[in-house]
């Protein structure tokens, strides 16, 4: 805890990773862990990491990002924190990311920009950025952050990590602060395969307190872990439309099939031909449950009020035009806007019926092969304030990513090698539903 402490101390600084260092709780938390002899109680006992802004956790400032909940302090915690709790791992901090996770570059964070450790003038990615920039510059052993479109996978390929979306329900949504009910997923950050796979043990299992939390019994992700990839049925796109795709990732696509084929596996083509509506549908879906979920922030209960009003109409409009960014703002009103009376079968129905699409293709898809691998993302890191002026080209940056939230099944990027500016690239390694424990065999036989 001290080394890391001392790390974030010079390091965050620079990057601009944390917006609440809890560095005087931790070191208490491991004195309390080293005196009452708990060191080795389990294998997370005394590990530091950091923790997502959207996580509660009580009694200890959560924003989301967000100037809306700039003062808010949870009366509760998160299923995932209090799990790490029991487990004696030791939070650091409170991570920065897009304001309520709405981004995919961490520029819309109210507070502050999260630079990319591997060039300074570029995004760490998004929404998770400050998860995967604590990782990837050695800030804490590990990360939770959240992922409703690709926010743990797009930044973890950014920065060079792994970064684990397990499937829709194995992790408990209690205590995350919602975007998109039906999509969002809490996973993990690490520096290798075998480490997602001890977090993943500590955080999934079921929940009474969610709704959607699946009650099967717990697994053990590292038991099958190293395999290898002998025997692996690895699918691979053909007819893939690799327009605006970087160079670089093509070569490290091809790299990544030639050496799962030296590890002994069968490398399968199979179709996937809805890149484009998935994309269409998850901004549908995504800001219609936004605009729903973000209702709540009226200025009465808890977070921002408007200094000055006239009635409580007046505060509830000032409130939120005050309290909320634009991006926020922007997916309210599409949302509100494909939920409305008349427009609600043109869009919202027909998202859905899209991802119903979706999802029977996928299943096609592992009928064929236990894993598909694809890039993360289409490009490396990509310049602070590049796209921020311009919102479609950053949901582009979404393609690889968004399909998995919209079907809930699992997914893993991991780092291949570096561009020529030095930056990392990261290949997808996407699973049938629960198909956790083969996603990592395979990454693992590729790390
Ligand atoms: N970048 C996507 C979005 O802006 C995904 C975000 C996420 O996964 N939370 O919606």
């Amino acid at each position: 805890v001290a080394s890391y402490a001392d790390r974030i101390e010079k390091v965050d600084p620079k990057v601009d990773a944390f917006l609440l260092k809890c560095l005087d709780d931790a070191k208490e938390h491991a004195k309390k862990i080293d005196s009452e002899g708990k060191t080795e109680s389990s294998i997370l006992s005394g590990i530091p990491y950091a923790l997502k802004d959207n996580i509660c956790t009580k009694d200890i400032k959560t924003t989301a990002a967000s100037k809306m909940l700039y003062n808010f302090v949870p009366p509760y915690s998160a299923d995932v924190y209090e799990r790490l709790q029991n487990l004696d791992s030791i939070m650091l901090g409170k991570v920065n990311m897009d304001e309520f996770a709405m981004g995919s570059s961490t520029e819309n964070s109210a507070f502050k920009t999260t630079k990319n450790p591997w060039d300074l003038s570029t995004v760490p990615g998004g929404s998770s950025g400050g998860s995967a920039v604590a990782v990837a510059a050695d800030m804490a052993a590990y990360a939770l952050g959240s992922d409703t479109g690709g926010s743990i996978r797009q930044p973890a390929s950014l920065c060079g990590v792994v970064g684990l979306k397990p499937t829709y329900g194995l992790v408990s949504r209690y205590g995350l602060i919602a975007f998109a009910s039906s999509l969002d997923q809490i996973g993990t950050f690490t520096k290798d395969v075998e480490d997602a796979a001890i977090v993943l043990n500590a955080i999934a299992g079921h929940d009474a307190k969610d709704s959607t939390s699946l009650n099967i019994s717990k697994k053990d992700y590292t038991v099958n872990l190293k395999r290898g990839a002998k025997g692996l049925k690895v699918g691979i796109l053909k007819n893939f439309n690799t327009e605006g795709v970087q160079e670089e990732v093509k070569t490290a696509m091809d790299e990544s099939i030639a050496a799962f084929k030296d590890a002994g596996a069968e490398i399968v083509e199979v179709d996937f031909r809805y890149f484009k509506q998935a994309l269409a549908a998850y901004y549908i879906v995504a800001c219609a449950e936004a605009s729903s979920n973000l209702a709540r922030y009226d200025g009465v209960r808890y977070g921002y009020r408007a200094k000055e009003y006239t009635d409580y109409i007046d505060m509830y409009y000032k409130t939120r035009s005050e309290g909320f960014g634009s991006e926020v703002k922007r997916r309210i009103m599409l949302g509100t806007y494909a939920l409305s009376s008349g427009y609600y079968d043109a869009y919202y129905k027909k998202g859905m019926q899209v991802r119903t699409v979706i999802i029977n293709e996928y299943n096609k898809i592992f009928e064929q092969c236990d894993v598909l691998m694809t890039p993360t993302s289409a490009t490396t890191a990509f310049k602070i304030g590049e796209k921020v002026d311009d919102p479609l080209q950053m949901y582009m940056s979404d393609t690889f990513t968004v399909p998995i939230n919209i079907a809930g099944i699992p997914a893993v990027s991991i780092p291949t090698k570096l561009d020529q500016k030095g930056l990392p690239i990261g290949i997808q390694i996407v699973g049938p539903a629960l198909g956790e424990e083969k996603i990592l065999q395979a990454a693992w036989a590729l790390e």
